[in-house]
């Protein structure tokens, strides 16, 4: 075909998506909004949304990249910690010693602790510009970037209470062994979540779809970035990875439990989710 990454070897994977990621990390935000029209936001806010933590979670975002779903996660509890916050207030007709205490202690172990995202990519470049954008955004509290590949991720057993990888996993080269190592690192209660491009529902909007991804995308990366390879890798890899109940098997097979998934915009994105007993 005149695709030329499909003939690449396993152990070329790598180093191919590597250089993709360091390629584009300075357009990667530009791009991903100007490919998918911003629906990318839509998607990320759906995780989300379905994840629903709450304060004092601890995130590990495998693949995190630029940043996106950590920054999303911290939002959100802080969006949770002003609603507890103002319910409190509302129920309290005189705050009594009791509440007031609890308001200025900072040791006080009933308390909610604090929220703290891990952002952890095998590509510098994609997360010197996350760490950047945290900087000139005022949000780099509770935020870590981590160096690691997902297929041997550096932390110990038992650190996290939620794991995501967003479009992400289709470029590690061994998903099982991203897997066991997801459940790995999630304390036993966790939850696994991952957002990927799955399989279209929909015939009609199939046929535009691969209309949309096998011509205008990577042309868009040329144009954009100066890079059609780098876009045509991404086709090829949405392509090639399982549909949404091969993916489902797979992340039983590692051994999570109550594994489902949801059709994002009539599955060009499925959000599956799994938890660790
Ligand atoms: N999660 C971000 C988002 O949704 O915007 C970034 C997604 S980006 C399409 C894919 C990311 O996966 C890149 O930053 C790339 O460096 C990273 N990646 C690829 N292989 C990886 C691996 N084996 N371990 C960790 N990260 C990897």
């Amino acid at each position: 075909t005149h695709f030329g990454f499909e003939t690449v070897p396993e152990e070329e994977k790598a180093k191919r998506v590597y250089k993709v990621f360091e390629n584009v990390a300075q357009k990667y935000d530009i791009m991903n909004d100007a490919m998918s029209f911003g629906i990318h936001r839509l998607w990320k806010d759906a995780l989300l949304h379905i994840m629903h933590p709450q304060p004092g979670a601890r995130l590990l975002d495998v693949a995190g990249g630029t940043g996106d779903i950590a920054f999303r996660f911290m939002d959100y509890i802080h969006s949770q910690q002003e609603k507890q916050e103002r319910l409190r207030v509302q129920s309290m007709q005189t705050p009594s010693w009791q509440d007031i205490s609890d308001k200025y202690s900072t040791e006080d172990e009933g308390g909610p602790q604090e929220s703290t995202a891990v952002i952890c990519d095998i590509n510098k470049e994609m997360l010197k510009v996350g760490k950047q954008k945290a900087e000139s955004m005022g949000v780099s509290a509770g935020l870590s970037w981590v160096v690691g590949d997902a297929e041997e991720l550096p932390f110990d057993d038992d650190q996290f209470d939620i794991y995501t990888i967003a479009f992400g996993i289709r470029n590690v080269t061994h998903i099982d062994q991203a897997l066991q190592e997801a459940l790995r690192v999630l304390k036993p209660g966790g939850r696994f979540m991952c957002l990927e491009f799955s399989k279209v529902t929909n015939p009609v909007l199939a046929r535009l779809y691969d209309a949309y991804s096998f011509q205008i995308i990577p042309a868009l990366g040329e144009v954009i970035a100066g890079d059609w390879k780098s876009y045509q890798y991404l086709v090829e890899s949405i392509r090639k990875f399982p549909d949404q109940e091969e993916f489902k098997g797979m992340i039983e097979d590692a051994g999570f439990y109550r594994v489902q998934y949801y059709n994002l915009t009539g599955g060009v994105v499925a959000l599956h989710s799994g938890f660790k007993l």
